[in-house]
């Protein structure tokens, strides 16, 4: 068991990545309470909804379990908030101004493939040499820190003039910023309102997104508070449409490609994509099933008169691929295919 003093020198080691304090110089600390079975920390945090509340807190509690391993699971830190600002005036400055092309992912309903076209599409633009950065305003399944591999990762601030910045995460080439590196997966139903709105604001004017060719924002499914901050804080390019052959008759897949047409909001829909749209057992190649029906994605672009993009199937690396870090495209060639003409297509409707 630790004293006091050691906990506090552990706190000491944590730094805001905002304010460049330690907890304890930064006067974050409230109280340490140690017993046999317990240690308790309560951090304020100044400013209401900080977005590094989440990730002090984890690396809080993983530090003092590493420093005192006996008390693994018996740490408790408790957040303070100060009182909520009124709203805060709307940002001067923002990182986005060097992005040409920002494209919206969206989907009818959850679990059709949205986060996975959208990391695969990102490697792809990348591989075809555009600069390509991914936000993942995802709140209900922030996804793509798994697809990408950096799951765990913490954000830190660089100062850049007098712009506070927020670091994103490199990967495959990619710069990625993702809800999930905010919340602690046990907490997302806080982040439904205000604060994931509040949250989002900032990782989109924020990041230090540098020059991009295409910044493609994995959207929640459905309709709702984030779509709308989204269409209000950015200039979006166009949007995509991500559906299985399951969704494409539901009404929910026509009011997400609605909102985007709506009348003032007015975004092109560059097109629908058709995910899981049949099946090829691995000793049966030439075979397809189409298990959900056939031709449903192109009907449904056809009537809604947007394009259609393509067909992806249901391939098993591609979904052992986004549960490893590892995008489907590096692993399947004939997918790689496939993308790669949805992508070309995805360029030429934008122009
Ligand atoms: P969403 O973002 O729409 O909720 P995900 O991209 O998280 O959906 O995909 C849901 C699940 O389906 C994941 O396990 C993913 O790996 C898998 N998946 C998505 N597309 C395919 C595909 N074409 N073939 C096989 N599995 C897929």
């Amino acid at each position: 068991m630790g004293t006091k003093e050691h906990v506090k020198e552990i706190l000491k080691q944590i730094v805001h990545p905002e304010t460049g304090q330690n907890l304890v110089d930064g006067n974050m600390v409230e109280s340490i309470a140690i017993s046999d079975d317990r240690i308790a920390v309560t951090l304020v945090f100044s400013r209401s909804r900080d977005p590094f509340m989440n990730s002090i807190k984890r690396q809080t509690i993983l530090s003092l379990e590493e420093a005192f391993p006996d008390m693994k699971d018996k740490v408790q830190v408790l957040i303070k908030e100060g009182t909520p600002r009124p709203a805060q005036p709307e940002p001067q400055k923002t990182t986005t101004e060097g992005i040409k092309n920002i494209i919206a992912i969206a989907s009818g309903k959850g679990g059709v493939g949205k986060s996975t076209v959208t990391a695969n599409l990102a490697v792809t633009l990348s591989q075809m040499g555009y600069r390509v950065g991914v936000l993942d305003a995802d709140i209900y399944g922030p996804s793509q820190p798994k697809m990408f591999g950096v799951e765990g990762f913490m954000p830190s601030a660089v100062k850049r003039g007098e712009l506070e910045l927020i670091v994103p995460a490199e990967a495959y080439g990619i710069s990625l910023m993702s809800i999930g590196f905010f919340i602690a997966p046990g907490d997302a139903l806080v982040w439904r309102g205000p604060m994931a709105t509040n949250a989002l604001k900032q990782m989109i004017h924020q990041t230090d997104w540098g020059a991009l060719d295409f910044l493609l924002i994995d959207l929640p499914p459905g309709t709702g508070d984030v779509h709308l901050t989204i269409l209000q804080e950015l200039k979006i390019s166009g949007a995509v449409i991500v559906s299985t052959p399951q969704q494409v008759a539901v009404a929910d897949v026509r009011r997400g490609i609605g909102m985007f047409k709506a009348p003032k909001i007015e975004i092109p829909v560059l097109g629908l994509i058709e995910n899981m749209a049949w099946f090829t057992p691995a000793e049966l190649p030439n075979n397809r099933y189409y298990i959900f029906g056939k031709g449903g994605g192109a009907a449904l672009a056809q009537s809604e008169e947007i394009p259609f993009l393509g067909e992806i199937p249901i391939v098993q690396s591609v979904m052992e691929g986004s549960e490893a870090g590892n995008p489907g495209v590096y692993t399947h060639p004939a997918i790689a295919e496939r993308y790669r003409s949805i992508a070309d297509q995805i360029v030429k409707n934008l122009k």
